[in-house]
């Protein structure tokens, strides 16, 4: 049976593809009895039944999937976050980073209009990419006037699939149109006017991009933190989750406990005190939350 995997899903079919070319299938009843529906994104098997058609007749086990944009196994979300307009903003900036962290997805750290910004506000960001940096993500300064940065953030699409995120305004299409330029972004912002529904599925495609696969919708676009719980807040900021062990306590929230390494770190400036801060706002968000029933 010929293995591929779903690359476009528009009108009832999917786009397989598989080595040689991309076949044009159907699923087969059976989805809808196991209740899988086919994701873009997805690995499948399919029935190849006339030259470029075929029906899909397996949905390999998924490592993650996100609801918006409809995808499924995600290697990385690229988080665009700009020097300015609008102003660079750690706490939004952690925000994304804990909703990728808890998918599963790695994430990169994009900061875009680098050629926007004055001394000061460059000493600003030098600051900040240091601390994450430490923290251990990849952090990447571009401006779409600066050709060698873009090469290198061209470089990170290379075999992966990638979600890019980020808000509006931030230069997510800007920076995809000076990698690769026929590409171009489809914005939520452009869905919505479109009056398209909230259950509504609309088409979502992967594109190729440096040899890897880029989603044409941004990611991420709900910044609530509805599907975290508290415990697993913790293991969403990488410093917190490497120091876990050396709490006093087992499943420390490393809030009220004493004797918690977390606390200590930050007290010792060995975790920057707004990553704590920020922690703690999510977490007092998270506890407040309504219950969903
Ligand atoms: P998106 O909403 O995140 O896709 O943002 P856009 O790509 O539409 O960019 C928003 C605005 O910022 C546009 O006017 C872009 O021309 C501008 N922009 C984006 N990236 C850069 C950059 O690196 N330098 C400068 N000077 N402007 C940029
Ligand atoms: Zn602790």
């Amino acid at each position: 049976m010929p293995e591929g995997r779903i690359v476009k899903a528009l009108s009832g079919f999917y786009y397989v593809q598989a080595e040689d070319a991309i076949y044009q299938c159907r699923g087969r009843g059976v989805f809808r009895k196991n209740k899988v529906n086919p994701l873009v994104g997805d690995f499948v098997e399919f029935e190849n039944s006339n030259p470029g058609e075929g029906y899909i007749t397996d949905v390999k086990p998924r490592k993650n999937e996100l609801v918006r944009p409809p995808i499924a196994n995600i290697d990385q979300a690229i988080i665009v976050v700009s020097a300015i307009q609008p102003d660079f903003s750690p706490l939004l900036l952690n925000r994304f980073l804990v909703l990728i962290e808890s998918k599963h997805i790695d994430p990169i750290i994009v900061i875009s209009k680098m050629d926007m910004i004055s001394e000061e506000q460059l000493e600003t960001i030098e600051k900040y990419k240091k601390d994450y940096l430490e923290i251990g993500y990849k952090v990447i300064t571009v401006s779409t006037k600066d050709s060698e940065n873009l090469l290198i953030a061209k470089d990170h699409f290379k075999e992966k699939v990638s979600v890019i995120a980020g808000q509006s305004g931030v230069g997510k299409s800007s920076l995809l149109n000076a990698i690769h330029p026929v590409l171009s972004l489809e914005t939520n912002e452009i869905s919505e006017s479109l009056g398209r529904g909230k259950h509504t599925t609309r088409h979502v495609e992967l594109i190729p991009i440096n040899g890897g696969l880029v989603a044409d919708t941004p990611g991420f676009s709900s910044l609530e933190f509805t599907e975290i719980e508290a415990e697993d807040l913790p293991d969403c900021f990488p410093e917190m989750r490497e120091r876990n062990a050396d709490c006093k306590f087992r499943g420390c929230m490393h809030h009220k406990e004493p004797k918690c390494a977390v606390k200590n770190a930050v007290e010792n400036n060995e975790i920057p005190s707004y990553r704590y801060d920020h922690y703690l706002q999510f977490l007092e968000e998270i506890q407040n939350r309504k219950p969903r029933y």
